[in-house]
């Protein structure tokens, strides 16, 4: 008889793909997937064997008969191999482990008899025969047929038996494999013994099991990164939500801080008695410590949000090291702490970059330092290294003699709100957010922060910042008394504006703030007139000329940028030309870029400071300033 073998050809090549696809993609620690790639390469090597003695049949003189032999009886061992393989396969896919129960026992039992059997038949010729290399049918060939199909019923039997170990569709396939397999075994022993078609069916059989039983790690790794990809997008909403409300709160705190610190100015400017002076004194510390705090709050969701903008303009480092180190010598000097100062005379002295950042990170550094030691000193170390031809890294180091940090804590003081010993930092006011921030603004600028601390002997924290040099000087030194009288002395208020014949504008809907920017220009002898929407200022302006208009931003109705809008819209207002002032809660960076480009002529941020409310009007309005003199 002779053969066709190209169904065996393409369920070898198939069986191949499914190996390695199986293999390769879904490497699968569970033993049934193992089981499955026995199976795929057992169908492999039956189905090249099934080929190869479907040739030597065809051709009796093509091979020595003792490899006729071997091939066939290799193939029948193969065939049963695989219907044994399956049923391990499902049994395994089931308890996710190979169990030693009684029917596979009984299964290895008949594996075992089946191969002595085909062992013998060489002898016998129970099975097959090969006389002059010419395959003949034995008296019991029924049972290769029979037995790799009793294994494929008995695995239909246990998956039927553990039916809630698969999902609907497992089982499908499963219950599918069974008469796939069986149709071609079937129809080739009924109708077309000379086309061998048995393993193309068993086949399509494993790629059903494939795409089904196998393929939920591939299923489970594209849903586990969709529900991730879920999870991201979620967490970034979720952070942008707080991000936004930690800007709203802050915009809204800063709002009635403008009033406490306004107000408790006037106290202060007005009132005679010293009791209340102190008190009044107190309230100004107070209302300072909630707007720093309120301000690291917008930084720290600045910063998150990734909104946070680093502006460079030219500043002097003799300048900024002087103010900051002023800055904490009140507070020092009242611990009874010593304050030094150590500069590198080399250090470039013009530089460029974020002054206000700078400022603000070796000013923390220097706070804190004050905050946690009791006696003793703060010191600040200021040093330089040159990273290329226009840039250099400035350092600066400040040590003291405090409560130092535990080993264990040291990587606790540089995360969001965390604070390194809540139980011995418990009296001192802090919410952790700080040395978070000030890390995070010297990253950003190129830079890094670091620490070196020894329980109860003190800290050193060490900022490193890249600053651009246009041009170098060195520093020198610089007068380290500069500014220390000026510190030491009490403030006492002199109007630097005076203009009793100047008349200004101030557009809030919050009377508290107009009251305060009202009450700050007392001095000045101006009139200062209130409007509480946008509304009212565009029916003044059209009536009087004003020296200068303060409006703000955050409006109900008709907000700051749309009143300025339509107040410039406005034909032939006699306050056409009058410049406008933005008043913002939201001290934003690149604040001036928006203003400007909504048309105002600057601004002013909340809580008005009386000096830049003064210089600023100075700027556009002519003062008289004599009755200072
Ligand atoms: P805060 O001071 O508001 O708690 P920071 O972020 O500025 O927050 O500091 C975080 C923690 O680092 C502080 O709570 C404190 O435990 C520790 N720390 C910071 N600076 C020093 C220092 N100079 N000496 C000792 N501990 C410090």
């Amino acid at each position: 008889m002779k053969y066709n073998i190209h169904y065996d050809i393409a369920a070898a090549l198939i069986g191949l793909v499914i190996f390695f696809f199986s293999s390769v993609q879904y490497s699968s620690i569970r033993i049934s997937n193992k089981m499955y790639k026995l199976m795929c390469l057992t169908l492999v090597l039956g189905a090249v064997l099934d080929a190869f003695t479907g040739v030597t049949s065809s051709n009796p003189d093509m091979v020595p008969m003792w490899v006729n032999m071997t091939a066939n009886t290799v193939f029948f061992i193969m065939s049963l191999s695989i219907g044994f393989t399956y049923e391990l396969y499902v049994s395994t896919f089931i308890h996710n482990r190979y169990r030693n129960d009684l029917n596979n026992r009984i299964n290895i039992i008949i594996a075992v008899l089946y191969c002595i059997l085909m062992i013998c038949n060489i002898w016998t010729g129970w099975i097959f025969t090969l006389e002059n290399n010419v395959y003949e049918f034995g008296p019991l060939h029924i049972i290769t047929y029979f037995l790799p199909s009793y294994f494929v019923l008995d695995a239909l039997a246990v998956a039927i038996m553990n039916r809630k170990a698969f999902t609907k569709k497992q089982f499908i396939a499963v219950v599918f494999y069974t008469p796939i397999s069986a149709v071609g075994m079937l129809f080739q022993m009924l109708f077309i013994p000379d086309i061998l078609v048995s393993y193309i069916s068993s086949t399509l059989g494993c790629l059903v099991l494939l795409f089904t039983l196998e393929t939920p790690d591939y299923k489970k790794l594209m849903q586990t990164m969709k529900e991730l990809d879920e999870a991201r997008r979620e967490a970034q909403a979720a952070t942008k939500a707080k991000s936004d409300f930690l800007a709203r709160m802050s915009h809204e705190i800063r709002t009635p801080i403008n009033a406490v610190i306004g107000m408790d100015e006037m106290i202060l400017r007005e009132n005679e008695n010293d009791d209340i002076n102190m008190y009044a004194n107190n309230i100004q510390t107070a209302g300072y410590t909630l707007l720093s705090v309120i301000n690291d709050i917008l930084d720290f969701s600045k910063i998150e949000s990734g909104k946070y903008e680093i502006v460079d303009v030219d500043y002097k480092l003799s300048t900024l090291i002087l103010d900051c180190r002023n800055l904490i010598l009140n507070r020092a000097e009242e611990k009874g702490l010593r304050v030094e100062v150590e500069i590198d005379e080399t250090a470039p002295e013009m530089i460029v970059g974020d002054t206000v950042r700078v400022r603000q990170i070796v000013t923390n550094l220097l706070t804190n330092a004050v905050k946690y030691t009791k006696e003793g000193y703060v010191k600040l170390s200021v040093g330089w290294e040159k990273k290329n031809d226009n840039e250099v890294l400035l350092k600066f180091a400040v040590s003291d003699s405090g409560i130092g940090i535990a080993p264990e804590n040291l990587d606790k003081v540089f995360t969001s709100f965390e604070r390194a010993d809540e139980v011995q930092n418990h009296a001192i006011e802090g919410t952790g957010l700080g040395l978070s921030i000030t890390k995070q603004l010297a990253e950003l600028m190129g830079g890094s922060v670091s620490v070196e601390s020894t329980l109860n002997k003190g800290s050193t924290f060490t900022a490193v910042l890249t600053q651009k040099v246009d041009k170098y000087v060195p520093i020198g030194h610089p007068d380290l008394l500069a500014g220390q009288e000026k510190v030491m002395e009490k403030k006492v208020y002199k109007p630097k504006f005076v203009n009793p014949n100047a008349c200004i504008m101030v557009v809030d809907d919050n009377k508290m703030n107009l009251m305060v920017i009202k009450s700050l220009l007392k001095k000045s002898g101006a009139t200062v007139e209130l409007c509480e929407s946008g509304e009212q200022c565009l029916e003044k302006v059209t009536k009087k000329k004003y020296d200068i208009i303060f409006m703000d931003h955050m409006m109900p109705h008709m907000d700051g940028i749309e009143t300025l809008k339509r107040l410039k819209a406005l034909e032939g207002c006699i306050n056409g030309s009058t410049p406008v002032i933005a008043l913002t809660a939201n001290a934003m960076s690149g604040a001036d870029r928006i203003y400007s480009a909504a048309g105002f002529d600057g601004y002013l941020s909340k809580p008005v400071s009386y000096v830049e409310l003064e210089n600023l009007i100075c700027n556009y309005v002519e003062t008289l300033d004599k009755g200072d003199k």
